[in-house]
């Protein structure tokens, strides 16, 4: 499986980019930065979207995408996949012919550019030849992580926004994972703001990790507040893994 960073950061400022990762070039894990960081070639390429939530950072790329597969005529269709509150949210507050054009009729209502799936926490699904769970985590507005193991191959898990949870944790400790994507917002000092937003601090997440009788060998970070970036890598060597550290955009993982 081959993962590329498009962004990774809690936020946008130069040289930081909202979270966004492909999946063998053809799956999103969530759209905070597409088109700015693939060819057009790798954007036709794009068929399915794993949204965790619908927070701002975690969709911005899914407008000007559609519109650019539309204006050049590529005739491929993407899967916008989520749990149905954040479909919900999609249809009624971007994709509403106000703030974005209703993309599920557009070119045509038989041949659109922009499907919806709905995913069902704990349901397992097959796409593509990619086995994907998705489980509840804790945010402040519903969220799903997700497993995603390639048929025949390895297992990834990306948490997406979460604050300390339980059943995702439960999930990852049963699949065999090889690499878990997780959220690390912001810095120890700053714990009460992370717990009310819904996200993790370092100390946070090494209680997350010891909910795992067996972590995934493999752990990545993302999410850090540019702001707080570096004080939060200052912390983690107290985690006292060698295995983990921050992803940076643009950055190819080959798991
Ligand atoms: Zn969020
Ligand atoms: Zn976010």
């Amino acid at each position: 499986m081959i993962i590329k960073v498009l962004g990774a950061s809690g936020s946008e400022v130069p040289g930081h980019y909202c979270p966004a990762f492909t999946v063998d070039g053809k799956i999103l894990l969530d759209a905070g930065t597409i088109c700015i960081s693939l060819n057009i070639t790798e954007e036709s390429n794009i068929r399915y979207i794993l949204l965790t939530h619908a927070h701002f950072d975690h969709i911005k790329g899914i407008p000007f995408l559609l519109d650019n597969l539309v204006v050049r005529e590529t005739g491929s269709t993407v899967t916008v996949m989520s749990g149905q509150e954040v479909i919900d949210d999609l249809k009624q507050n971007i994709f509403n012919d106000r703030i974005w054009p209703d993309f599920t009729r557009i070119p045509t209502p038989d041949a659109p550019v922009l499907r919806f799936g709905i995913v069902r926490p704990g349901d397992e699904e097959t796409i593509d030849g990619y086995r994907i769970t998705a489980e509840r985590v804790s945010h402040t507005v519903p969220s799903y992580g997700y497993i995603l193991e390639k048929e025949g191959g390895k297992t990834i898990a990306y948490s997406g926004d979460t604050g300390p949870t339980d059943l995702f944790w439960k999930k990852v400790d049963t699949r065999n994972v090889n690499c878990l994507i997780v959220e690390t917002s912001f810095p120890n000092r700053m714990e009460e703001i992370a717990l009310q937003s819904g996200h993790l601090t370092p100390s946070l997440l090494a209680k997350e990790i010891a909910k795992m009788k067996t972590p995934p060998p493999r752990i990545y970070l993302i999410h850090a507040k540019p702001q707080h970036q570096q004080e939060i890598e200052k912390e983690i060597p107290a985690l006292g893994r060698e295995d983990i550290r921050f992803l940076t955009k643009g950055e190819i993982l080959k798991i």
